[in-house]
């Protein structure tokens, strides 16, 4: 004998009293099966209730092919008879969730014959999923005033059991699974849809329908909203945080657009203020750096190992060194030894096969073209010795 369903006859019942007709666990957690029940078991993308039987947690309900309703507890239950009482707070969050599913799904689909291919309505976050290629702001804007529209309507809400006559007479927006009898929701005529979920009394308990977000999605488009309370957390939330950002900015909430396209024009300006800063800097190092190098056949030779910088800083040093007519032979001492080797066009000295030479002292390798190469190894404290044996390598030429 399956669980009476009392939220069928009325969705506003929070307590209740009942007998215990099974006894078990359901997913490895404890729990009960009752004669009747006003809690919702998890279906239609709607998760199931929370609350308590005689003052002991129910963190989840479940049904089960034979229809009987699983209260899964968050521990065992001995009493034969309890008393239970249905988290309304978070059911009547649900209801208004479900209902305004209802009503924006019979707006996406009178309007622009979007028809709903799955629903989710989860704690934080509820989707539809459309079926169409794409849907615009103007189009999203539109269904979100339509769905208001009806939820301001005002019109009740009726859900009851049709027989096959009838249910071939209704314009239903989604068939039923057969034509026996069947739960039959409508919301004045906007909307008639087979639905065993819980309801409120009039569309207006929804309050309202906002469209937060929406994307592409396997060929259709997920459409993310709230209704109700959660419209106005989400509106709370996001007024917070706008209020945060003006006073952080110094500016009005409309003056924000403004305000972040001018941050975004002066750091960019900054950037290329620094960039420019950086390569004069640069070249100031590089003078400096030749003016004290050693001379190898009259042509200045930086070796040095540096610390400090950034890989990449280097190898801009190095080029500089090589623009200005001498040779660098420059070390890095970050988690490896790193050798970044360079010349002038037209020296007689081959960078890639001297790395190569460099590299292999501190346990590594590298190469490059003859003006410049580079490479590195992990053996860090012999990178003063490997630099030198690249000063040694290029005196040999000499006469
Ligand atoms: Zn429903």
């Amino acid at each position: 004998m399956a669980t009476e369903r009392l939220y069928f006859d009325d969705a506003y019942l929070r307590s209740f009293v009942a007998r215990v007709t099974q006894r078990g666990t359901y997913a490895g957690q404890p729990a009960v099966v009752l004669d009747h029940s006003a809690f919702y078991p998890e279906g239609g993308g709607q998760p199931g209730d929370r609350g308590t039987l005689n003052g002991v947690r129910v963190v989840d309900t479940q049904a089960d092919d034979a229809g009987e309703v699983w209260h899964m507890l968050g521990e065992p239950l001995e009493a034969d008879e309890v008393q239970g009482a249905v988290d309304w707070e978070r059911r009547f969050d649900f209801m208004q969730q479900h209902h305004g599913q209802h009503l924006l799904s019979a707006a996406a689909e009178s309007y622009f014959n979007a028809r709903t291919v799955a629903v989710h309505l989860g704690e934080e976050a509820c989707t539809v999923d459309l079926e169409i290629a794409g849907l615009s702001m103007e189009q999203i804007t539109e269904i979100e005033a339509r769905t208001n529209a009806m939820i301001w309507a005002d019109v009740p809400v009726q859900a009851r059991f049709v027989g096959p006559q009838e249910l071939r007479t209704l314009a239903l927006r989604k068939p039923p699974q057969a034509y026996e009898r069947i739960r039959i929701v409508s919301a004045g005529d906007f909307d008639h849809s087979p639905c065993g979920g819980t309801h409120p009394r009039r569309t207006g308990e929804v309050g309202s329908v906002v469209l937060r977000r929406w994307e592409r999605y396997k060929g259709g488009v997920r459409v993310e909203f709230v209704c109700g309370g959660r419209a106005v957390r989400d509106y709370r939330r996001k007024t917070e945080l706008l209020m945060t950002l003006a006073a952080e900015l110094k500016v009005g909430q409309a003056e924000l657009p403004s305000a972040v396209e001018r941050l975004r024009g002066a750091e960019e300006t900054q950037r290329k203020r620094l960039a420019q800063a950086e390569e004069r800097l640069l070249d100031y190092d590089a003078r400096e750096l030749i003016a004290a190098a050693e001379q190898v056949r009259n042509i200045p030779v930086v070796v040095r190992w540096l610390d400090g910088r950034s890989l990449d800083n280097v190898r801009l040093l190095a080029r500089r060194i090589a623009e200005l007519g001498g040779v660098a032979l420059l070390g890095l001492r970050e988690e490896k030894a790193q050798l970044v080797f360079t010349r002038a066009a037209g020296l007689p000295f081959d960078m890639g096969a001297l790395l190569r030479v460099a590299a292999s002292v501190v346990g590594g390798r590298g190469g490059g073209k003859p003006e410049a190469a580079q490479g590195g190894g992990p053996d860090v404290a012999r990178l003063d010795e490997a630099l030198t044996l690249a000063l040694n390598e290029l005196r040999k030429g000499e006469a």
